[in-house]
C-alpha cells in the first residue's frame, strides 16, 4: 500500500489521479489533499477519501473548511500548510500537479525527506532543474513524470542504456492554433486559446499549449529529468496525439509509447512504479486510429520553442525567468490586456532585460521568479498605455 499526498487535488489531473486511486482503493491510502480556491470540489474529494489533512490557499477558505469537516482531519493553510502536507513523514509518493511554480518549495522540501514525486508541475523542474535533481540525488528521492511526453520517454528507456541512447523526441499536437494564419492567431481571443483540439486540460497549460511555451518548457524539463543535453531533444508535430513521445537509439532505432489521450495512463505508470497498473483505463485499438502524421514545427510562427531553448543555453536563473515572464504575461492575455502575439515578446523583453546569475540557489532562483513578474508587468503597462 502506497501513502499518497496530492497537490492541486481539485485541477484536471489532481480529479485524474483520484480517479485512479479510486480504481485501486488496496493499492493507494490517501494522506492529504491540497487545493488553491475550488474548496467545495476539495470538500467533496475529502468526505469520499478521508485524508487526515487538507490544505488551503488562504485562512478565510481554511476557516470555512474547519467548520464543515470533521474533528479528524486538519486543515492547514498557504504555503506552509502545503509545505506541510509534502513533508508528511508517512508519505510515500507526493503528486506534484499545482500549475506554475506555486509547488516549488512543498515539492523540494518533498524531495529532501527523501519522496518519491509524480511530477506534473513541469515549471518546477524549468526553474529549479540542477536544485531539484542535485536534492533527489541526495536523498535518494524518485522523480517520476506525469506529463504524457515525459511519461513516453520514461517507458521507452525502461531497460535502455543512457550511451545507447542517442535522441529524445517529443511530440506536440500543435494545438488549436496549428494551422492558423498569423492575422488570425493576432486576433484570436483567449477562448480559442484555451480550447484544445485533443486535451482536456487547465487553463494554463492549455495557453501553454497554444503558443507552444508548453513544448519548450517541456524540452527544459525533459533535460534535467532524463539528463540528457539539450541539443539531443527534439520536437515534431504530431496532432493526433496518440505517439506521446519517442527515443532514438544509436544504431536508428525509434522506440515510441502509443495510447489514446487520457492522462490516467501517464498517472497511473508514476503512481504504480515500478510495477505497472494491472488494468487499462481506456484500450487502444491500433484498427481504430487515424492516420498519424509527423511534420517539423513552424519555429517563426512559435517562437517560444526558440526562446525556452536560448533560455536553457544560457542556464542559471534564465529559464526562471523565462518561466515566470510566460505566465504574468499569458495571465495578461488571458485578462484582455495584450493580445496573443505579444504574449512571447514580452517574455522576450523580459529575458533581454536579465542579467543571468550562474548556479543559483533557492534564493536566487525566487529573485529572478520576482524580478521576471515584475518586469513583465512594466512592459505590458506600458503596452496598455499604447492602446
Ligand atoms: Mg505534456
Amino acid at each position: 500500500m502506497k501513502n499518497v499526498v496530492i497537490l492541486g487535488s481539485t485541477g484536471s489531473i489532481g480529479a485524474n489521479t483520484l480517479d485512479v486511486i479510486r480504481s485501486d482503493r488496496k493499492s493507494f491510502s490517501l494522506l492529504g489533499l491540497a487545493a488553491g480556491n475550488n474548496i467545495e470540489l476539495l470538500e467533496r474529494q475529502a468526505a469520499e477519501f478521508s485524508p487526515r489533512r487538507l490544505a488551503v490557499a488562504g485562512s478565510g477558505r481554511a476557516e470555512k473548511l474547519r467548520r464543515k469537516t470533521g474533528a479528524g482531519v486538519t486543515v492547514l493553510e498557504g504555503e506552509e500548510g502545503m509545505v506541510e502536507l509534502a513533508a508528511d513523514p508517512d508519505a510515500d509518493l507526493v503528486v506534484v500537479a499545482v500549475p506554475g511554480t506555486a509547488a516549488l518549495l512543498p515539492t523540494l522540501a518533498a524531495i529532501e525527506r527523501g519522496k518519491d514525486i509524480a511530477l506534473a508541475s513541469k515549471e518546477i523542474l524549468v526553474a529549479a532543474g540542477e536544485l531539484a535533481m542535485a536534492a533527489a540525488a541526495r536523498s535518494g528521492s524518485r522523480i517520476l513524470p506525469v506529463d504524457s511526453e515525459h511519461s513516453a520517454i520514461f517507458q521507452c528507456l525502461r531497460g535502455e542504456q543512457p550511451r545507447e541512447v542517442r535522441r529524445l523526441i517529443l511530440t506536440a499536437s500543435g494545438g488549436p492554433f496549428l494551422d492558423v494564419s498569423r492575422d488570425e492567431m493576432a486576433a484570436a481571443a483567449p477562448a480559442a486559446a484555451l480550447a484544445h483540439p485533443r486535451w482536456k486540460m487547465g487553463k494554463k497549460v492549455s495557453l501553454d499549449s497554444a503558443t507552444m511555451m508548453n513544448k519548450g518548457l517541456e524540452v527544459l524539463e525533459a533535460h534535467w529529468l532524463f539528463s540528457v543535453p539539450l541539443d539531443r531533444i527534439e520536437v515534431v508535430i504530431h496532432p493526433q496525439s496518440i505517439v506521446h513521445s519517442l527515443i532514438e537509439t544509436n544504431d536508428g532505432s525509434l522506440l515510441a509509447q502509443l495510447s489514446l489521450p487520457d492522462m490516467r495512463l501517464p498517472i497511473s505508470c508514476a503512481l504504480y512504479y515500478p510495477d505497472r497498473c494491472p488494468r487499462p483505463f481506456r484500450q487502444t485499438i491500433l484498427s481504430e486510429l487515424e492516420g498519424l502524421t509527423f511534420r517539423e514545427p513552424d519555429r517563426e510562427l512559435f517562437p517560444a520553442l526558440d526562446l525556452a531553448l536560448r533560455a536553457g543555453r544560457e542556464g542559471g536563473t534564465m529559464p526562471a525567468v523565462l518561466n515566470a515572464a510566460n505566465e504574468a504575461a499569458g495571465e495578461a492575455f488571458l485578462a484582455g490586456k495584450i493580445s496573443f502575439l505579444k504574449i512571447m515578446e514580452v517574455v522576450e523583453a523580459v529575458m533581454a532585460g536579465h542579467r543571468v546569475a550562474a548556479e543559483p540557489d533557492l534564493e536566487a532562483i525566487l529573485r529572478a521568479d520576482r524580478w521576471a513578474r515584475n518586469r513583465a508587468k512594466e512592459i505590458i503597462g506600458r503596452e496598455e498605455g499604447n492602446r
